[in-house]
């Protein structure tokens, strides 16, 4: 039981600092917030993703070349130039980590207000704090599995969040329906997204990539959606008014 909650636990709270810190604050800017909220987010982030913590500044810039470049060859993680999912994580490491350490030049305007807290980033995302993470989860394996098979569930909390980006990635791209005519393939994986908290409408979003509510027809349902508007409404967050806007 223990271990099937730490999953579940894991999978989520990863999944929401990815979702709501990467993607719709750091990489769109739907919303803005003082910086100790800024900060807190980052801690959070680096608890709930632990060995797979990615860079929010990092993560922004490589997704702001997914939506100008989508399914265009300069895209850094697309379907259509990659054979199959787990080259596609390996060609987004590859471009993550080429952003990360500078080899690969991003144009000024795509970094544009992108939150930047250096030492922290190179802290969390330093070969031994992931290797500690490893560690933690082993030991949490071996105080509370019961069957030797629950050990192979390990690796995936270590690739974590790049599971989470592959879904949208390389499934969203391929897998699904659509409500809008895009120019890229991008689709919505499923009506009732409870796995993938709204990102799975990644269709409704290529199409309206400003907009914090990812559903669109009345059985869509994104579940952050709710979470962003309490959060602007106590005043942590301020939502930007394109992001709610109608049309
Ligand atoms: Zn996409
Ligand atoms: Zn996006």
């Amino acid at each position: 039981m223990e271990i099937f909650l730490f999953i579940v636990a894991h999978w989520y709270l990863s999944l929401f600092a990815q979702s709501f810190f990467h993607h719709r604050y750091s990489a769109h800017q739907m919303f803005t917030m003082p910086k100790w909220v800024e900060k807190f987010f980052f801690v959070f982030s680096f608890v709930a993703q632990g060995s797979s913590y990615m860079s929010p500044k990092v993560y922004g810039a490589l997704h702001r070349l997914h939506h100008i470049h989508a399914d265009k060859e300069e895209d850094p993680h697309s379907p259509k130039f990659s054979s199959n999912f787990v080259k596609l994580m390996v060609k987004t490491y590859h471009k993550f980590a080429g952003i990360q350490s500078g080899e690969i030049k991003v144009d000024d305007a795509i970094s544009q207000n992108l939150p930047d807290w250096k030492w922290f980033d190179k802290m969390a995302g330093s070969l031994i704090v992931k290797i500690l993470w490893g560690l933690f989860y082993v030991y949490f394996y071996y105080l509370f599995a019961t069957e030797w098979w629950m050990y192979l569930f390990i690796p995936a909390h270590i690739v974590m969040g790049p599971i989470h980006g592959t879904v949208v990635n390389w499934f969203a791209h391929k897998i699904g329906y659509t409500n809008y005519k895009v120019e890229d393939t991008s689709k919505n994986l499923m009506p009732f997204d409870i796995f993938m908290l709204g990102e799975g409408y990644h269709n409704n979003h290529h199409a309206q990539g400003n907009k914090a509510n990812f559903a669109r027809k009345w059985y869509e349902i994104d579940p952050i959606y709710p979470i962003i508007r309490l959060m602007d409404f106590v005043g942590l967050i301020k939502l930007n008014p394109v992001a709610i806007s109608k049309g």
